[in-house]
């Protein structure tokens, strides 16, 4: 029996803007789809932040025991500097400005983006499709919806009509628009444009001469529109309907709308049944976000090379502070914020330490199944991290009280409290355990420091203080070896 079949998980589901118990296509399998990053820069922590959000969600859907395909795009050609199709392509213009070639921006920034990830301990999805390698299934879509007239051709360039398209289905179901408001707010074309109406969105754009990123197709030499690619990638590789679609706040106008209207016009059914929207991270009382400049890398946190921080941070701290807060609320990065975190994740990390020195007893003085099914209820609602760490505290005070013996344990319930802990807090929350390592470190620098000493005994001609260092450090398992560059330690 699987997790899944006890736990009724409920996700909150923006297109009814409701929390719905999950249930999926295909029992026991999971398809979930979410926009990747657009590869013409450093991916900075508004934007890991998305990622992470739903690695929680990847981490306990695999939990609960579903079999989940987890399918996210990278972004290498298509997406203009803005969302009215106009604008150069972002990659094409990183490329013209440092005078490389296009793909060497999108594999610069893509081995960027997979370290930053790495380094927050993310799992990498099953599938990582690019848009330029779906340029074929992209120009078929757009052949589907020409020939069932929602699109049309100007100038080698082809554009959907979503006036049209909004006579028999809502252009707008998703971020809850209308497009009589939108009609009204928008500013009249200004003849330069080829769009009949300025809601039309490109399926396919005509390169200009100068443009190095193009591809040929029925209409012109050219490229995808940008919301094309992931309708043709999520459907490729999950099928017309699939369960769950996830991507940033910001994306679910016009980027998510847009791939209803694709989907529901080629395969005459709603493309998704879960649409999740992970909140932003917010920066100096704004959005965190690379147009306006207010933004941190992730290494620059790591590093303490910024000028917000008072120090160096490193990825478990930031990625507990990421998971203190619910996915779908705004959450404000400060120094003050991280430095909290920082000091819960240790705490928590210094419980999970002292967990091999508890001894156990004949009873437990706390339930430990109610207060694990708590920990599955707080993830079961919509994934509410912060209510699971809450209930993880609550477990580690009582480590704490163990450990000085003011509460008693059993063994049995010893075990289901130690494996629970590690399940939620490295499989489920991501966290890794920093303390081996620093510990690792300290002794290190204890060994350098008895050789300092060493060093100092035989300058000193004291051979047999010298010499006590070495055996006694290799009685120990640590191999001293004399070398022109001074001496270096290996252990056995
Ligand atoms: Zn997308």
């Amino acid at each position: 029996m699987e997790l899944y079949e006890t736990n009724q998980l409920k996700i909150y589901n923006s297109l009814n803007k409701s929390k719905e118990i999950f249930k999926p296509i295909v029992e026991g399998n999971v398809g979930m789809y979410v926009c990747g990053p657009t590869v013409y820069s450093n991916v900075h922590l508004g934007n890991v932040r998305t990622f992470m959000s739903f690695d929680l969600v990847f981490r306990y859907l695999k939990q609960l025991g579903y079999k989940v395909r987890y399918v996210r795009n990278i972004t290498d050609a298509g997406h203009l500097e803005n969302d009215a199709d106009e604008g150069e392509d972002r990659i094409a213009k990183k490329a013209r400005l440092e005078k490389i070639e296009p793909m060497e921006v999108v594999q610069r920034y893509t081995v960027d983006f997979h370290e930053t990830l790495k380094k927050v301990n993310n799992l990498p999805p099953s599938i990582e499709p690019t848009a330029t390698g779906h340029i074929v299934e992209q120009i078929e879509i757009i052949k589907d919806i020409l020939d069932k007239g929602m699109a049309y051709e100007v100038n080698g360039s082809v554009y959907f009509d979503v006036l049209k398209y909004n006579e028999t289905e809502h252009y707008g179901i998703l971020s809850g628009r209308n497009i009589e408001d939108s009609i009204q707010n928008t500013r009249e074309l200004d003849g330069q444009s080829e769009k009949k109406n300025p809601q039309d969105f490109a399926l396919w754009k005509k390169a200009e001469e100068k443009h190095i990123m193009r591809w040929p197709s029925p209409w012109s030499d050219g490229f995808p529109g940008w919301h094309l690619e992931c309708t043709a990638m999520s459907t490729k590789y999950l099928g017309e309907t699939f369960d769950i679609h996830g991507g940033g706040m910001d994306l679910k106008f016009p980027h998510h709308e847009c791939e209803i209207a694709q989907s529901k016009v080629k395969n005459k059914v709603n493309p998704v049944n879960y649409w999740m929207h992970a909140n932003m991270l917010i920066l100096n009382g704004q959005k965190m976000a690379k147009s306006t400049g207010n933004y941190i890398l992730p290494n620059e946190i790591f590093t303490g090379e910024n000028n917000i921080l008072s120090k160096a941070f490193s990825p478990s701290a930031t990625r507990f502070f990421m998971m203190q807060a619910h996915y779908r609320s705004v959450l404000d990065f400060s120094n003050d914020a991280l430095e909290a975190a920082e000091k819960g994740y240790i705490k928590l990390m210094e419980a999970l330490n002292k967990l091999d020195n508890i001894e156990t007893g004949k009873e437990s003085s706390i339930n430990i199944s109610d207060w694990k099914q708590r920990c599955y209820d707080a993830m079961n609602d919509d994934f509410n991290s912060p209510v699971l760490i809450a209930n993880l505290f609550e477990a580690v005070k009582y480590i704490n009280l163990l450990v000085e013996k003011k509460e008693t344990i059993s063994a049995p319930d010893f075990e289901e409290l130690k494996n629970t802990m590690n399940t939620f807090v490295f499989d489920v929350l991501g966290l890794q355990n920093n303390s081996e390592q620093n510990a690792c470190d300290k002794l290190n620098g204890v060994v350098e420091m008895l050789i300092n000493m060493r060093k100092e005994a035989r300058d000193n001609r004291d051979w047999a203080l010298s010499d006590k260092i070495r055996d006694e450090l290799a009685s120990r398992g640590i191999q001293l070896k004399d070398g022109k560059e001074g001496t270096t330690f290996s252990i056995n």
